[in-house]
């Protein structure tokens, strides 16, 4: 039985909390896990398409296994898969094209199809998703990463004019609320101290009564669990009470909150469900309300219709907003958005220069909250060693770099922040070390 299988992930953090839970279920199956590039029977990348580039980066790799595997067979799986199923299915050695619905079931639709070598045909296994609540048999032990990532939530019903999510993930559905700490338990069993909470649209959490806050209690309570992050969520579903358990609880003192533009008539082309005003207040509230709140968000560029005069008061809104750092993405028509059909379409050329004032802002603001934090000591988890210094990340997400002898993997300790140096700041272990070492598994 071909037995080593090799995995990819491409696009977001929910794809990479899938793709590990993915991988220990093939693992249950009897397969062995291989790095991806070594020789493999069969290689799984989940895919993207929530920019043009995600879209070429599946056709890239499926051209680089077939030089480095041409033997391996290849499934393409996830939110392209879900939308362009016909296109993928067509790329050489393709033999699977999974959508969203069926994507954990990978190990048992491979089990179960006979495909040959002489039926060299790929079998797309695309059905409707389903809006119902949701479980996950198995943990998503990261091996790669110290912190683990824990699916709550899928889906999104927000249809902003860009995104075609809600098509390629589904309707809004929530994961089974005791069924999401049966896994917190597992992985920090398995020696990860910090959980970062993924989904598509977090605040929209909903299952009978609870909401994010609930499962934000409930985590709150697990011995050895030291950190709980959020990854990114939408501005209009953060309710202040979650601002508010930061620096008190287990909950990191970060958020990453998508704004996507600074003018109000870009926004509601977007159909995005806030002003700039709105959304610069709860930014300026909450920063005032945890000392060291570290915001960061994403920013479009392109939108159709972004005229000169859009993009100036971008640039303006966002020199003046106290967010901690920003990411630049430029605007794609994608197959499903329904800005797709929009009128008053940037040039390319225009959008590569809007991008680069806004990522050397970004760069400013960055440096900005990084010096705020020089001097002051911070709780590190450390994740590997690089160029002679360990390297981890602060609670609100700064990258600190520090000497030491001693293994830090997988540990929590003090640092003294002394000076930055390229994107992260380095400095000196506090004396004592107070964190434990406990190895992932
Ligand atoms: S909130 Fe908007 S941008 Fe985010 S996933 Fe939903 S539709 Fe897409």
């Amino acid at each position: 039985m071909p037995n080593r299988v090799a995995f990819y992930t491409l696009g977001c953090r929910l794809n990479q909390s899938e793709t590990a839970s993915l991988e220990r279920s093939f693992q249950a199956q009897g397969y062995r896990i291989v790095d991806f590039g070594a020789s493999a029977d069969i290689v799984v990348v989940n895919t993207c398409t929530v920019t043009e580039r995600g879209d070429a980066d599946t056709r890239r790799l499926v051209n680089k296994i077939n030089r480095v595997n041409p033997k391996a067979r290849i499934a393409l799986i996830g939110c392209q898969a879900q939308i362009q199923k016909e296109q993928l299915a067509k790329l050489p050695n393709v033999r699977f094209v999974v959508g969203n619905a069926r994507k954990m079931d990978l190990p048992v639709i491979l089990r179960d199809v006979q495909s040959t070598d002489s039926d060299k045909s790929a079998q797309i296994i695309v059905p409707a998703i389903p809006r119902t609540s949701f479980t996950q048999a198995v943990a998503g032990i990261d091996r790669h990463h110290t912190r683990a990532n824990l699916k709550i939530q899928d889906g999104c019903d927000f249809f902003c004019s860009f995104c075609e999510i809600p098509f390629a993930r589904g309707r809004a559905r929530s994961r089974v609320f005791d069924n999401i700490f049966t896994e917190a338990r597992v992985l920090v069993e398995a020696g990860h101290k910090e959980l970062v909470l993924t989904g598509i649209n977090l605040g929209a959490y909903r299952y009978q009564q609870k909401t994010i806050l609930d499962v934000l209690d409930k985590l709150d309570k697990i011995d050895n669990l030291e950190r709980i992050r959020i990854s990114s969520i939408e501005p209009t579903t953060i309710p202040f009470e979650l601002i508010k358990r930061m620096g008190k609880t287990k909950l990191c003192r970060y958020l990453h909150i998508p704004l996507e533009s600074g003018s109000n008539s870009v926004l509601k082309a977007m159909r995005r469900k806030y002003t700039t005003q709105e959304f610069a207040d709860f930014i300026t509230r909450s920063r005032r309300a945890v000392p060291g709140l570290c915001i960061g968000t994403d920013v479009m560029v392109g939108f159709p219709g972004e005229s000169e005069k859009c993009f100036n008061e971008t640039f303006e809104y966002l020199s003046n907003l106290p967010v901690s750092y920003f990411h630049v993405f430029s605007y794609s028509d994608r197959t499903l958005n329904k800005s797709r059909t929009y009128a008053d379409k940037v040039p390319h050329n225009i959008i590569q220069q809007r991008s680069q004032a806004l990522r050397n802002l970004g760069q400013q603001k960055r440096r900005i909250f990084m010096e705020s934090l020089l001097g002051t000591r911070q709780k590190v988890l450390f994740e590997q060693k690089k160029d002679g210094l360990w390297t981890g990340l602060t609670d609100n997400y700064v990258r600190v770099k520090a000497g030491s002898q001693k293994n830090l993997r997988n540990q929590l300790l003090s640092v003294s922040l002394k000076q930055i140096s390229g994107q992260a700041i380095t400095g000196c272990l506090a004396p004592k070390l107070t964190g434990t070492g406990k190895k992932l598994r």
